[in-house]
């Protein structure tokens, strides 16, 4: 089963567990402990987490509108960017680092190929001359692309200077402006954005972030976690039982530079009274077991006992596996 496959049934695994979650009680933890468990959360060099950031909201992520995503906590970390600035692991629609992304709103006619290398060379030239200090050599304006019938223009910055100034710029062509819609920062290379889905919701928020704290500490040091909740209009007040079951985690790997191989492919949760195993995503997740079928716990590849390479049924591809076979 393909990894997309996987992240659909996690997905539909925290559909479950929001329905049952809504029938459970609610959680017997006070405000106070919670607080302390918040609190317990690694630090940055000593410093206290910024508790007031609970409830910081955070832009939805374009291609899950029904959801928006909350900080839990974040470390005091000058490097760390807007959640939705970071690639989604499981997503394969990200943009490159320091690329943000335009939508022209000008007519959406067609454009000939002569008309988007002016597109490209005017919005260049606009953003120079605009009151933001960019230099020509600090960004690539890609040719438009029309998605959607809409066109969408993607500019690469060489600078985090220009990354951010690019945020403010106009461009514009011919005579119509353009509206960023996406992001990708220039985050650190040894920054790793880790996902969580399928959750078991009724351990509680706070006791999930603990318990994943528990389970990467020593493979990364946590910057910031972030976690999905059903989206509500501006006049409901948010909820706690709005929680999805989907995690996200920004690490930091030790002596700038992020071992992959040591993080964990999924995680179990077994301190927990609900203990779930669940699949972690990130870039450069080692491939998950394919071959064995569902008697058998979730594994990756590299784990896998030999018998599901040598049945005559199934095969499996992969440096770590001792025989292939093939169908
Ligand atoms: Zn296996």
């Amino acid at each position: 089963m393909s990894k997309r496959k996987r992240t659909s049934t996690s997905a539909n695994d925290s559909e479950d567990d929001e329905r049952e979650g809504s029938n459970s009680s609610s959680s017997s933890e006070s405000g106070d402990e919670e607080a302390d468990d918040v609190k317990n959360v690694e630090t940055r060099d000593g410093e206290e987490p910024d508790v007031g950031d609970v409830t910081t909201p955070v832009d939805t992520k374009e291609s899950e509108p029904r959801y928006e995503v909350r900080a839990i906590w974040t470390a005091k970390d000058p490097t760390l960017c807007a959640f939705d600035e970071y690639p989604d692991p499981t997503s394969r629609k990200t943009l490159a680092k320091g690329t943000r992304r335009f939508r022209y709103l000008g007519p959406s006619s067609q454009l000939s190929w002569r008309e988007r290398t002016d597109m490209a060379q005017e919005v260049a030239r606009s953003i120079c001359l605009s009151n933001w200090p960019i230099k020509a050599a600090e960004i690539f304006v890609q040719a438009p692309k029309m998605r959607k019938g809409e066109w969408y223009l993607d500019i690469a910055t060489t600078t985090q200077k220009a990354y951010e100034q690019l945020a403010h710029a106009e461009p514009s062509f011919r005579s119509h402006a353009f509206e960023l819609v996406s992001s990708c920062a220039p985050f650190p290379s040894h920054h790793i954005l880790m996902r969580i889905d399928g959750i078991d919701v009724r351990n509680g928020l706070l006791a999930i972030v603990n318990s994943i704290k528990e389970e990467v500490h020593g493979c990364v040091r946590i910057i910031a976690y972030w976690a999905r909740f059903r989206h509500r209009p501006d006049d409901d007040a948010p909820a706690s039982d709005d929680f999805t079951g989907t995690v996200y985690v920004l690490g930091a790997g030790n002596d700038d530079k992020i071992e992959t191989e040591k993080l964990p492919g999924f995680l179990d949760f077994k301190d927990l009274q609900w203990p779930k195993r669940v699949g972690v995503w990130y870039d450069g997740r080692p491939a998950e077991c394919s071959a064995c079928n569902w008697s058998v716990s979730r594994h990756l590849v590299r784990d896998c006992e030999a018998q599901c390479c040598h049945s005559k049924r199934r095969r499996i591809s992969s440096p770590a596996c001792p025989e292939v076979v093939e169908e």
